[in-house]
């Protein structure tokens, strides 16, 4: 049977001027409505500074019972912020974030899923500020992020902070994170369809998307934190993605990851000192790109 898929969206901005047309509240709104025909509500996991530009937009997505979460001030990966910027940036997100919902916020998203073992600290932050569940481990070596060697289903970290880690398939003797990204836009249906329906035993499933995936139409530009070559890869074949996440939750649709975290019973520990791996040194020269 096939396990329930939460919708996530990554709401953020990729532009590296502001004089470039912005159609982050375009293509955010044809999901939203998309949603609601279909009385879909998920999470949105919000860059706060892009957030606070369109406060309408924020407010529409908190009327609509989607759940708000963070998902850094500017979309800057952790290794580049350090711990000190991190604890600053991510209480002020909250803080945006939850003036512009009056949501409690409790959970985080790390841009590039940038909690990696040189990150680790970042745990200890967002126990700190009181978060209370995390999405931001990739649990595989990939080109550009990653964890390899953390559980592929929820766990706790020590700090105490519950962890929904990005769902993968097996295919072709890889692990993919398929339910997002370039991932979502490039590979067959059928591998989806696969995931879905052979998710292992106490996975929690979730999409990644972001708002420039819905939006074929949008010119091509080099991202922030990516080269020509990332940027291409999120530019080609958007068209059909609402389609396709559609398609990924066609048999059963999850809740927000809140209401998924607070259903969930007791769960396994994993303490990072005596069970992660070394990334693969390819892996940490490409990672610093942007979310493709
Ligand atoms: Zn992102």
């Amino acid at each position: 049977m096939a396990a329930p898929v939460t919708f996530t969206l990554d709401f953020e901005d990729l532009r590296t001027s502001p004089t470039q047309e912005s159609r982050v509240e375009f293509a955010t709104s044809l999901v939203l409505d998309r949603l609601a025909e279909k009385n879909i509500r998920g999470t949105i996991f919000c860059v706060a500074d892009v957030a606070a530009r369109e406060p309408r937009l924020l407010r529409r997505i908190a009327e609509l019972g989607h759940e708000v979460a963070v998902h850094g001030l500017q979309h800057t990966p952790l290794d580049l912020l350090g711990e000190t910027r991190f604890h600053e940036q991510t209480i002020r997100a909250k803080e945006i974030l939850e003036d512009l919902t009056g949501q409690e916020i409790s959970g985080f998203r790390a841009p590039q899923f940038s909690i990696v073992p040189e990150t680790s600290w970042a745990l200890d932050v967002l126990a700190d500020i009181g978060f209370t569940y995390s999405s931001s481990i990739l649990p595989v070596a990939t080109l550009m992020y990653g964890w390899p060697g953390t559980p592929m289903t929820p766990f706790r970290w020590p700090q105490g902070l519950v962890e929904i880690p990005c769902p993968l398939v097996s295919f072709f003797g890889m692990h993919i994170p398929y339910l997002g990204g370039a991932y979502m836009r490039v590979l067959p249906s059928f591998v989806r369809r696969r995931g879905v329906r052979n998710a292992p035993a106490g996975s929690v499933l979730w999409t990644y998307c972001h708002p420039w995936e819905f939006d074929p139409d949008e010119e091509f530009y080099v991202y922030e934190h990516g080269g020509w070559m990332v940027s291409r890869i999120g530019w080609i074949n958007r068209a059909g993605m609402l389609r396709r996440v559609e398609n990924s939750m066609r048999d059963a649709v999850g809740p927000p990851l809140r209401e998924v975290v607070a259903s969930l019973g007791d769960l396994p520990e994993f303490t990072p000192d005596s069970n992660s791996e070394r990334r693969a040194p390819l892996q940490g020269r490409l990672r610093r790109r942007a979310d493709v």
